[in-house]
């Protein structure tokens, strides 16, 4: 069935990106990645290996992106690399901190795209929301990034470029310490880090793939992203700090579940498929149906391991007693080990929708909360630097080149 916007994926973007100075850059790049460029490059099999290594440690883990420090390379190899390659950091054209410590950054790639991330500390942890496309063709009508036309899909390298300049700004190389691992592989491979790096002074902890675009759709970079963010030889955060947030791209939530096990969010936003039809218009061709099963059937989801199901609160539209209950019965009907994530609509100009009453909503949570589900109501962060999703690209996009540029030096010198 047809729906507004192109549901399909759209093509990818070639994985390894030479720049228009030639050199390749290598962020995203996983291990075996690296050695093969370096390969292609003219170095042999067995020192490709051992260089992709090293440069994976120092990349990743260290958070350099100057060969001419990398002091276990060769004193003849550090030139060669440089010559030849990068390890490059998206551009940032604009930085904000909120007075409530978000901080918001619009980001711009080699070919002048622009997309955000958000950064939102907390007391317990540290989240840092990440975009998986520039713009989004699914056309949730209360989402801003939706009115948006898709450019295209974020590649692997700038997916985990956001997650480096995070820690650049946050000044987290390299003590930051990592995630302590999950399984053996990862505690085998996170000793080394563990035994060098026990500082207490963490603030990134968390990743959410909630900034602009829908993850699922542009799942093969996504999931080479977050490999390299999960690998213990590198950054390292572990599967269960990391939320992928989608509105419900039914086929590929086993494959998400299957090829790189993250926490699941679904964007669920309605309990009827009128009411869903309209606000998600995905739901035309997924229904509500399909996708709690797919959540049911989510590999790794268990009581201590839960789905969250969001559900942003616009008034009279999704909003009464009823609508709680039936989503506390919907919940139930396929069993789902669940928390729901009460998000009051943040609005922007032109939006069709109020959102609903702080009464309305606490009452909704209550009608949750009584069935035994958890059901907190996210508080809005950043309000001030409009750190709602899409809202800073619009803006910038109205100002004048030399006032970014401006403003783009002043957030960087207020950052540090
Ligand atoms: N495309 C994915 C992830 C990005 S959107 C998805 O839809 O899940 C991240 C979350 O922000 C989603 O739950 C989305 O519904 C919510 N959101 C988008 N615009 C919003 C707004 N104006 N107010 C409140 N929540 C919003
Ligand atoms: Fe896209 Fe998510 Fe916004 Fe819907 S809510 S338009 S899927 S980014």
């Amino acid at each position: 069935m047809q729906i507004p916007g192109h549901i399909d994926p759209v093509p990818l973007p070639a994985k390894v990106t030479p720049r228009d100075d030639g050199r390749v850059d290598l962020i995203g790049l996983s291990v075996l990645e690296i050695r093969d460029v370096l390969v292609q490059a003219g170095l042999d099999e067995k020192q490709g290996k051992l260089r992709s290594k090293q440069l994976f440690h120092w990349m990743y883990h260290r958070g350099i992106d100057d060969f001419s420090v990398m002091t276990d390379m060769s004193k003849t190899l550090r030139p060669w690399l440089a010559e030849r390659f990068v390890i490059g950091r998206p551009e940032t054209v604009e930085a904000h901190l909120s007075e409530d410590g978000t901080r918001k950054w619009l980001l711009r790639s080699a070919d002048k795209q622009d997309y955000e991330m958000v950064f939102i500390p907390d007391e317990d942890r540290g989240t840092l929301c990440i975009s998986s496309q520039v713009g989004c063709t699914l056309n949730c009508r209360f989402c801003h990034t939706g009115t948006m036309r898709l450019v295209r899909n974020l590649s692997p390298g700038e997916i985990v470029g956001q997650v480096m300049l995070a820690r650049d700004a946050l000044g987290e190389w390299p003590k930051g310490v990592m995630d302590f691992a999950d399984d053996e592989d990862e505690a085998e491979n996170t000793k080394e880090y563990n035994q060098a790096y026990k500082s207490d002074g963490r603030l990134l902890t968390n990743i959410v793939l909630m900034g602009m675009g829908e993850p699922l759709y542009n799942f093969d970079n996504v999931r080479d992203a977050m490999k390299v963010v999960m690998d213990g030889a590198g950054l390292a955060l572990s599967r269960r700090r990391i939320t992928l947030s989608t509105s419900g791209v039914v086929p590929m939530i086993a494959r998400a579940g299957e090829e790189i096990s993250v926490n699941l969010a679904i964007s669920l936003h309605a309990v009827n498929k009128e009411t869903r039809d309209e606000i998600v218009p995905l739901n035309r061709k997924y229904s509500i149906e399909e996708l709690l099963q797919a959540c049911a059937d989510y590999p790794g989801s268990s009581n201590s391991r839960r789905i969250t199901f969001e559900y942003v609160m616009l008034k009279d539209k999704n909003d009464s007693d009823e609508d709680a209950r039936e989503l506390v019965n919907l919940l139930r009907k396929y069993d789902l080990p669940a928390k729901v994530n009460l998000i009051p609509f943040n609005p922007w100009p032109g939006s069709a929708y109020e959102c609903s009453s702080p009464e309305r909503i606490k009452a909704f949570s209550k009608i949750i909360f009584n069935a035994g589900i958890s059901a907190p109501v996210r508080t809005p962060r950043g309000r001030d630097i409009m750190a709602a999703c899409g809202q800073l690209k619009s803006a910038s996009e109205k100002k004048s080149r030399a006032e970014l540029d401006r403003l783009a030096e002043e957030k960087q010198a207020a950052l540090g």
